[in-house]
Parts: structure tokens; C-alpha cells; sequence
């Protein structure tokens, strides 16, 4: 197995200090956003062996057999099919989609086909892969995904709307102006779309196009909605309005303040996991976790962001239908493991939790694993070798290297010990 050190992202919406502390690493001053466990190519961890620092990557490619088995190379060519990050959400991230695998494939090629560099501002498709997500909430975990049904989003907006209607009854003839108006009518037509007669998706989808495409109304509408709602009712209202006024606070007019009323607001506690197929458009709001994703970088972004929005692309990603919220059950193995499924084939996510006296866990291995401690320290030992593996630290084992047993490690005397694992779905 090989010790990594992986890449930290610092993305401007991370956490100055929540990754820090449960690594127990010294904060960078700024915002520390993603860590980076795994073999992508714009941020491959590197992997200690005897010959040095070998980007993992480049690990695997030299050596598929060993380090991934023949049944992943069979199933998803010779690289890490898998991509693991510990996020720390400090505010919202962007709204987002991820396409399907046959799009990402299709635009990728297009896109290097036509020669827009990669890191062009306008380059929406950074490798041929779909990126089907799960996060799992290791603090309590806010976050956007799916479509509410319409009636429900249309209730919501009503809200907007009577308190829009008290806020410019107590200020008088001012709010009257014609710069108003638009984004008075803006609401007009979102409510309209949402109550309309066609399909739960149309009216979605319509609705949805409305505010994205709305511009300067659009902006003024979110601006009016926020401060009318803030003024109305203060603590007391529902979550998803609550939201409107924080989203306001971070991305100022951004149309992705209001379109966060078309989606589903979740709030996960310690230990809950959802998954994010395809076209599902989501937002992590607030929250520490540990994503794991197919490895890719395939984002298309809808709001609450100062990059790029590719208005067309994204239209024809997202998917419009209303859906429930995809939890993830927790399943537990007789042998001690927690584990978390999602109907994808690149990844499983698992959780094992040793202490002093407890007997060793087997880790669920299909082809390679990664392994992250995130509390106290566990010994890995495997039939190739043993490594001890402390908190904030990480590992790759091959596939030829199993199976794996997590033991309490001995310095550790009385603490308990909790690792995450990642490796392919079973
Ligand atoms: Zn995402």
C-alpha cells in the first residue's frame, strides 16, 4: 500500500477552518475547500513507494493488472474509476449538473476537437467522463437537490409575492418605478409557468428558463424578493425562503437565489449520504462531508457563481422532472462495516470504527481502495504489508493487496479510531 499526499482546493467558498481541524492540519489562512484523494489528472494525489513520489495516476498507468485488477480495467479502461474528496462548505457552491456519460463523451471530444484550451473561461468539459456524485454529511449538511413538485415551488413564490406586495404597500408610491415593474412581472411569469397546464417538468423547466434568462429583472427580482422576505417574517419563515435571504447575502442578484425554491432543500445530520445522478441539479449549501464521485471534473453550472454559465448546455442537461431526495441507506455488514451504495458502478463508500480490544475489520475491497483516517489511528495490515495510518493521513492499496484488516492501533490506547474507505462497487 502507498502513503498519499493529496491536493488541497481552495476554492473561494471552502472553509478557512473546517478541514483543519479534523485533519489536524494548520490552516492556510485562506478558504480550504476540497481535498483531493484519488487519480484525476488536473489533481492526482502522489503516492509514496520505494522509488519516491509517483503521481497516482501515473502509478497505475504503469502497472493496471496490479493496481486495479482485471475485472475494473474490463469495466472502466485502465484508471482509477473513482474520485474522493473531503468538502467543506464555508458558503454555497455553485448550482449544478453533471451530464451523462454519453454527453460528456460527445462534448469533451467537441470541445478538444475545436481547441478551446482547457482552462479557457468558456470550456465547460474537462474529460470524457459523467460524474454521478454522493456526499455524506459528516457535520450536519445543507444542500439543494432535485425539483420540488410545481404546486409546491408555486406556493413558495406566492410567498415572495405577498410580501414583495407588504413591502411596497409600507413603502409607498416609491416602488412603483418601472424598473420594479419588470421584475415584477418576472414573478408574474414564474408563477404563471409553474401554474400553467402542461407537464410537471414543462412547467418546471419554464419557470426555470424565466429566471435564468430574466438579466437585469431577474437581478432586481432576487433583490426585492430577499429584502421583502427578511422584512416579513424574519426567523420564523420555512427553510427554503430562509435560504433566499442567505443565498442573497453570498451571491448578491444571482438568479440562482430564486431558482433554489424550484429545488428540494435538504438537511442531512452526521451519517446521512445522498446520491446525484445525472441531470439532477444540486447545490451544497453549508457543511462538512465526503464526496465521492465517477473521476471527473464535468461541471455545468446554473448560478451562485461568478464563472461561467453556459445557458444552452445546461438547459439540455438538467433533468426537469421532480424528484424525491436520493438518500442513500446505510447498510451494515456482520463484519462491522457501514457502507453507502448508490446505483453506480465506479464507487462505494465505507465507514469502519476500531478501538482499543476491538477485534480488526476486514475492509470491503473490489479492486483498489483508498483509505482516509479521519479519527484516531488504525493499523492496515494486509498479507503484502502493514502500515499505520493516523488521522488526516491516506493510503492506496492495490487490488493485488488484499484483504485489508483494520486494527485498533496501539498508541491509541481507549480512542476510538474512524476510517472512510472508497473503492468499486460490489
Ligand atoms: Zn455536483
Amino acid at each position: 500500500m502507498f502513503a498519499l499526499t493529496n491536493v488541497m482546493r481552495d476554492y473561494p467558498w471552502g472553509s478557512p477552518t473546517a478541514l483543519a481541524e479534523l485533519l489536524g492540519t494548520t490552516p492556510s489562512g485562506g478558504p480550504e475547500a476540497e481535498l483531493w484523494m484519488g487519480a484525476h489528472p488536473d489533481s492526482p494525489s502522489t503516492a509514496l513507494t520505494p522509488d519516491g513520489p509517483v503521481p497516482l495516476d501515473a502509478l497505475i498507468a504503469a502497472h493496471p493488472e496490479a493496481m486495479l485488477g482485471a475485472p475494473v480495467r474490463a469495466a472502466f479502461g485502465d484508471r482509477l474509476p473513482f474520485l474522493a474528496k473531503l468538502l467543506a462548505a464555508g458558503k454555497a457552491l455553485s448550482l449544478q449538473v453533471h451530464p451523462t456519460l454519453e454527453r460528456a463523451r460527445e462534448r469533451y471530444a467537441a470541445e478538444e476537437a475545436a481547441g478551446v484550451p482547457r482552462d479557457a473561461r468558456q470550456r465547460n468539459y474537462k474529460d470524457g467522463n459523467h460524474k454521478p456524485e454522493m456526499l455524506f454529511a459528516l457535520t450536519d449538511f445543507q444542500a439543494l437537490s432535485g425539483f420540488r413538485p410545481r404546486a409546491e415551488a408555486a406556493n413558495l413564490f406566492r410567498v415572495v409575492e405577498a410580501a414583495i406586495a407588504t413591502m411596497g404597500a409600507d413603502a409607498g408610491a416609491g416602488t412603483g418605478t418601472a424598473a420594479g415593474a419588470d421584475a415584477t412581472e418576472l414573478l408574474a411569469r414564474v408563477l404563471a409557468s409553474l401554474t400553467s397546464g402542461g407537464t410537471e417538468a414543462a412547467a418546471i423547466r419554464e419557470a426555470f428558463e424565466a429566471l435564468i434568462g430574466g438579466g437585469e429583472a431577474a437581478g432586481r427580482l432576487v433583490e426585492r424578493a430577499a429584502s421583502a422576505l427578511a422584512g416579513a417574517a424574519g426567523g420564523d419563515l420555512p427553510a427554503p425562503l430562509r435560504t433566499v435571504i442567505e443565498l442573497q447575502e453570498q451571491y448578491p442578484g444571482d438568479p440562482g437565489v430564486l431558482l433554489s425554491l424550484l429545488l428540494n432543500r435538504i438537511s442531512l445530520t452526521p451519517g446521512q449520504a445522498v446520491y446525484l445522478p445525472a441531470g439532477n441539479i444540486h447545490a451544497y449549501l453549508s457543511g462538512l462531508g465526503v464526496e465521492v464521485m465517477a473521476s471527473s471534473d464535468n461541471v455545468l453550472r446554473g448560478g451562485l457563481t461568478g464563472k461561467h454559465v453556459d445557458v444552452p448546455e445546461l438547459l439540455a442537461t438538467v433533468d426537469f422532472h421532480p424528484a424525491a431526495v436520493p438518500y442513500v441507506p446505510t447498510r451494515t455488514t456482520s463484519l462491522g462495516q457501514q457502507v453507502w451504495e448508490p446505483p453506480f458502478g465506479e464507487f462505494a463508500l465505507q465507514r469502519v470504527e476500531v478501538s482499543a480490544g476491538s477485534e480488526p475489520v476486514p475492509l470491503v475491497q473490489n479492486g483498489p481502495l483508498l483509505v482516509l483516517a479521519v479519527s484516531g489511528a488504525v493499523l492496515l495490515d494486509s498479507p503484502r504489508g502493514d502500515l499505520v495510518l493516523a488521522r488526516g493521513e491516506s493510503v492506496f492499496v492495490p487490488a493485488v493487496e488484499n484483504p485489508v484488516m483494520v486494527h485498533p492501533h496501539t498508541d491509541a490506547a481507549g480512542r476510538t479510531a474512524v476510517v472512510f474507505a472508497v473503492t468499486v462497487a460490489s
